[in-house]
């Protein structure tokens, strides 16, 4: 198993696990970029965003409501936040499994 959130899924690598349920797993980014950054992640290794069908649009309302969840829980709720999910090599995105950011605790700026 290469895929570096499958092991951390698995418990083969540590990370500071905030919640997980049969569904999702959310942990601490490794790398914050803001005083909350938290990562929500589909236990079911979907390489991106992009992977996703008409099928899976119960587990993609459901990273939504986790995230929203964490985010009332680390009081960040009525300043905001925001969610982003990096899609491919120009989105950004270096984890080939799908995961949405949770960021907060700070003014975010402008995107770009
Ligand atoms: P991406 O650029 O793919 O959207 O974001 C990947 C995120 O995963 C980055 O913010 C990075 O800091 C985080 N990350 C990479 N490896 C690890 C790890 O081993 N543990 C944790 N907790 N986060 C990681
Ligand atoms: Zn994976």
């Amino acid at each position: 198993m290469e895929c570096i959130f499958c092991r951390i899924i698995s418990g083969e690598i540590q990370s500071d696990i905030l919640y997980q349920d049969e569904q999702v797993v959310a942990f601490r980014d490794i790398d914050p970029k803001a005083p909350v950054h938290l990562l929500v992640v589909p236990r079911k290794h979907i390489e991106s965003v992009a992977e996703l069908t008409e099928d899976d649009a119960p587990i993609a309302g459901h990273l939504v409501s986790v995230a929203n969840r964490l985010a009332r829980e680390a009081g960040i709720s009525e300043k905001g936040y925001r969610l982003v999910v990096n899609c491919g090599p120009d989105g950004g995105q270096l984890v080939p499994h799908l995961h949405l950011h949770l960021l907060g605790g700070r003014q975010m700026g402008k995107l770009g």
